[in-house]
């Protein structure tokens, strides 16, 4: 019996602002192969955003269509806008054994962990208060006063939900939360060592014989 080499999956949540972008970007030439999986939306683009890069931008239209030819492997409404992780991507990354990073709201999660199981690692990402997450949000400009709000309401009801996730991160000093954050990810990866576990069942067999 051999264990296929299969990939693993870093789910990360956590409100807008929390850092999660910017703690990836920290991390991301120091944890191996992996892919980003990169959602679609039908929110509008923000300032210095780039198609293909940060999101896929499409119609609300589209979304439908997308969900009808059931191409996704989750779907959430998240402030009132589609958002979505496409199925095929995901599936190639995994089939070569790579570390699948995604940045999905408390929905995803849920519905990552009940169709992968075992091979995910969920961290939730908070900033170390609200007040400071509303400043952040501010410093950032990229949003309206309205959206803002409404993603602070959200925040507030993200935050009940911590428990639901393996590690929570307080992204209070950057450099500890980034740090944390990569022994986590190294972590997800030798979760299922499917390279020792194949060395260790083949010596089993070879003692049988
Ligand atoms: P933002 O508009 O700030 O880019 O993202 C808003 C929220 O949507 C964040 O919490 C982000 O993690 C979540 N999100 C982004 N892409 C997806 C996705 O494909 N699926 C789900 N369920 N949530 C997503």
């Amino acid at each position: 019996m051999m264990y296929k080499k299969n990939g693993v999956v870093l789910v990360l949540s956590g409100p807008s602002g929390a850092g999660k972008s910017s703690l990836i970007n920290a991390i991301i030439d120091d944890i191996g192969d992996y892919y980003f999986s990169i959602s679609t939306t039908t929110r509008p683009m923000r300032k210095g955003e780039v198609e293909g890069v940060h999101y896929y931008f499409v119609s609300k239209e589209e979304f439908q269509k997308d969900i009808e030819q059931d191409l996704f492997l989750e779907y959430a409404l998240v402030h009132g806008n589609y958002y979505g992780t496409s199925l095929k991507p995901v599936k190639e990354a995994l089939s070569q054994g790579k570390l699948v990073i995604f940045d999905i709201d408390v929905q995803g999660n849920t519905a990552i962990k009940n169709r992968l199981g075992d091979i995910t690692t969920s961290v939730f990402i908070t900033p170390p208060s609200l007040s400071e997450l509303k400043k952040r949000l501010i410093n950032r400009s990229t949003d309206s006063k309205e959206v803002i709000e409404n993603r602070i309401k959200m925040a507030k009801r993200e935050i009940q939900r911590t428990s639901e996730y393996d590690f929570v991160i307080i992204n209070d000093d950057f450099d500890v939360a980034a740090s944390v954050l990569k022994q986590i990810a190294k972590t997800a990866r030798i979760k299922v060592p499917t390279d020792r576990i194949n060395e260790f069942v083949q010596k089993w067999e070879d003692i049988e014989q």
